[in-house]
């Protein structure tokens, strides 16, 4: 008889991890307390770069986070009462930043993301819904020309893993894109990329694919995961225990709770993110931009133009705190004059981020079929697609095609 798969979390993660099992047969489950890619899986910036190799966490970045801290439009905001929750993530955080390392994150990051838009473009195909992967450029722009130096470590890194690049000028910008105000002096071009005109939607598409290949999915919250007394795993849901032979963990940001009672504990901290539709924008982009000192993502979307971004640390369960959604208002106004800012969509989402910018994937030592899907940080979206690839085949007994080390989940 074929093994039976619970896949707990229908993120953008569980639903690549179930189409990727699909394919191979298996039968999967599908668990979550909330409708399919409805987490951060839904709001995201939507860039899917086959290029993306450099960690959030850099040499020297540390220099810019009092800046950071103390501005009220900054990037990066941690809520004083988890400020001491925060601290050990935030050391290893740093510590991740150290130029030994840094080659190994950029393989295994580029590794995940390398296929994303080839395999988006393949899961979507025949579903109808092809066009919401759109061929874009990734757009970092520049107020100060000469920050725009390709020398840097950031985009070496890119182009000793073969990125295409080009900086531009300001007149070659505004050719690009004509919506961007004059402030912006240069910019560093990322070629042969795709951005999502509805990320959300894509998830839904996939998992509407996934139910008509045969996968199930029960909406229920999992309030712990315990081995089956008949082998194999069940989920303990507020509907009663799900039993599968296997479990793959992709319950994003939430993941690290549901292994307490387990004994294991990760570094996993839930980096709350923001975004913005200006639903009547007035104006149109026709790549992602990512405006370099804010540190957000602006892109034409089906409703708008959406700006996503900035980081908060207050913990997985805090309630949103929309003032960090509408700092990126005037912000995109600095970037786009003549968006028209009246009416606007505020969302949060959370993204699941190690210190080192990796997941855990795979088996977890000591707990054979309990297999590790979570943690993809800023890069989820992207990473997706080679994720429900790699997990599929360690759910099959096949070794993956790439080097599994740096996601190891005993790695901190
Ligand atoms: C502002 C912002 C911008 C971003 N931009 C990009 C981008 O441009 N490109 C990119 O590649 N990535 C981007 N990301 C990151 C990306 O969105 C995430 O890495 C990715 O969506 C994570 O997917 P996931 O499936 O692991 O998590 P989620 O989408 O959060 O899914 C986890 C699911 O698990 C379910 N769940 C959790 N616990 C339980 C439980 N106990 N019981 C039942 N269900 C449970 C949740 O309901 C949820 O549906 C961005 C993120 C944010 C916040």
């Amino acid at each position: 008889m074929s093994e039976r798969i619970i896949v707990a979390g229908g993120g953008i993660i569980g639903i690549c991890v179930t189409l990727s099992l699909l394919e191979k047969g298996v039968s999967v489950e599908i668990i979550d307390r909330d409708p399919p890619a409805s987490g951060a899986s839904h709001g995201n910036a939507g860039v899917i770069s086959p290029w993306t190799c450099v960690p959030q966490s850099m040499p020297g970045n540390w220099k810019n986070i009092p800046k950071w801290l103390f501005d009220p439009e900054g990037p990066v905001s941690v809520h004083a009462k988890y400020m001491p929750k925060f601290l050990p993530w935030a050391i290893k955080f740093l510590r991740a930043a150290n130029e030994t390392g840094l080659p190994a994150i950029g393989d295994a990051m580029s590794a995940l993301n390398r296929p994303n838009v080839d395999l988006y473009r393949r899961h979507l195909d025949g579903t109808g819904s092809e066009h919401l992967v759109a061929d874009s450029l990734y757009v970092h722009v520049f107020r100060d020309a000469s920050a725009a130096d390709l020398n840097k470590l950031a985009w070496r890194m890119r182009s000793e893993r073969g990125t295409p690049m080009e900086a531009v000028n300001e007149g070659e910008l505004q050719e690009l894109e004509p919506a961007l105000g004059p402030d912006y002096k240069a910019a560093i071009l990322l070629k042969d990329q795709a951005r999502a005109l509805d990320p959300g939607a894509i998830g839904r598409v996939l998992f509407e694919k996934a139910m008509a290949m045969g996968a199930k999915f029960r909406q229920a919250n999992i309030q712990g995961i315990v081995t089956a007394a008949e082998g194999g795993w069940n989920a303990d849901t507020d509907v009663g225990l799900v039993h599968g032979d296997k479990l793959v963990l992709a319950a994003g940001a939430w993941s690290a709770q549901l292994l307490v009672p387990l004994g294991i504990k990760v570094p996993l901290e839930a980096e709350r993110g923001y975004h913005l539709i200006f639903r009547e924008p007035g104006v149109k982009l026709n790549n992602s931009i990512m405006e370099h000192d804010g540190k957000f993502v602006a892109s034409s979307m089906a409703d708008g133009v959406r700006t996503a971004g900035t980081a908060e640390f207050a913990g997985v369960n805090a309630a949103p705190d929309y003032r960090r959604a509408r700092v990126l208002a005037p912000l995109t106004k600095q970037l786009l004059p003549g968006l028209n800012t009246t009416d606007t969509v505020e969302w949060m989402g959370r993204r699941p981020s190690f210190p080192d910018s990796l997941p855990c994937l795979g088996e977890l030592p000591g707990y054979p079929g309990l297999i590790a899907a979570f943690g993809h940080s800023h890069y989820g979206f992207g990473m997706a697609p080679q994720t429900g690839r790699v997990i599929a085949e360690i759910v099959t007994g096949a070794a993956p095609n790439i080097d599994m080390t740096p996601y190891r989940i005993d790695r901190f």
